[in-house]
């Protein structure tokens, strides 16, 4: 299974300046990418097309979109259909992020409408789930967790293939504000989504699970290694190609 290095630059960088990342980082990567892992670019949408020419030619790099609506072109002011992603260049797409969640509202049944509709336009969907602070004080996570994971999927044909599927597990309170979960946190948080991933999905043992909240260069090593890690979900260290490409060799 390749392990799936994903960088996540929410709201940040113009056209240019993310063209810019994108070339620094294939610079700095170089022939170095081991076979064994993939590169992520999710950029805003207005820059998904500058960078897809700048990923042009590169073996083991990808190329993502934040956020889609769940219908095939419509009335829908300033959202994008998963065929403009698809049209941009796109592979993968990001569901219920922790900042659409709670900064835009998404529930876990709209989610789950946008994963199976992303899934049937042929993308790959990375669903996004992670417990609050204060679900956690009250040792409600692997609650959450279940939810999060069972609505989330609950449109989704038990039988999807699980290259097509990736889990992001993000501890809200770990997402951009320097604070990580603990390697042990996220070793039984990760066992416990491979667990619940093998009851509900007949590939659920092979759908990636990536870890996000404040990975760095620092800790991306240790954290990579853990059982059930397959890869990482990086906002705030992905915006530098320099940072983002040690996280990538780590
Ligand atoms: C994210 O945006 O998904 C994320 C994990 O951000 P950060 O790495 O900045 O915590």
């Amino acid at each position: 299974m390749k392990k799936l290095m994903a960088a996540n630059w929410k709201m940040f960088k113009t056209w240019e300046e993310a063209r810019q990342t994108a070339r620094e980082l294939v610079v700095a990567v170089g022939s170095s990418l081991p076979g064994d892992r993939e590169v992520l670019l999710i950029p805003p949408f207005t820059a998904l097309r500058g960078v897809v020419e700048m990923l042009a030619g590169e073996d083991g790099y990808f190329l993502g979109g934040q956020n889609f609506y769940p219908e095939v072109q419509g009335a829908f002011t300033g959202e994008i259909s998963p065929d403009q992603l698809l049209d941009a260049g796109c592979t993968y797409a990001l569901v219920g992020h922790s900042e659409r969640r709670h900064v835009l509202g998404e529930k876990d049944d709209f989610l789950a409408r946008k994963v199976v509709f992303g899934l049937e336009k042929g993308l790959k969907i990375i669903l996004c789930i992670g417990e609050k602070i204060e679900e956690r004080k009250e040792g409600r996570i692997q609650e959450v967790l279940t939810r999060q994971l069972e609505m989330g999927l609950e449109k989704t044909d038990k039988d999807v293939p699980a290259m097509d599927l990736v889990v992001a597990y993000e501890p809200v309170w770990a997402i951009g504000t320097g604070e990580t979960a603990e390697l042990e946190d996220i070793s039984h948080a990760h066992g416990f989504i491979r667990s619940r991933l093998k009851e509900m999905l007949s590939q659920g043992d092979q759908v990636r699970i990536l870890y996000g909240g404040s990975v760095k260069p620092d800790n991306c090593q240790s954290i990579i290694g853990l059982d059930n890690v397959d890869g990482v979900l990086v906002g705030g260290a992905s915006l530098k190609a320099d940072s983002f490409s040690q996280i990538v060799l780590a």
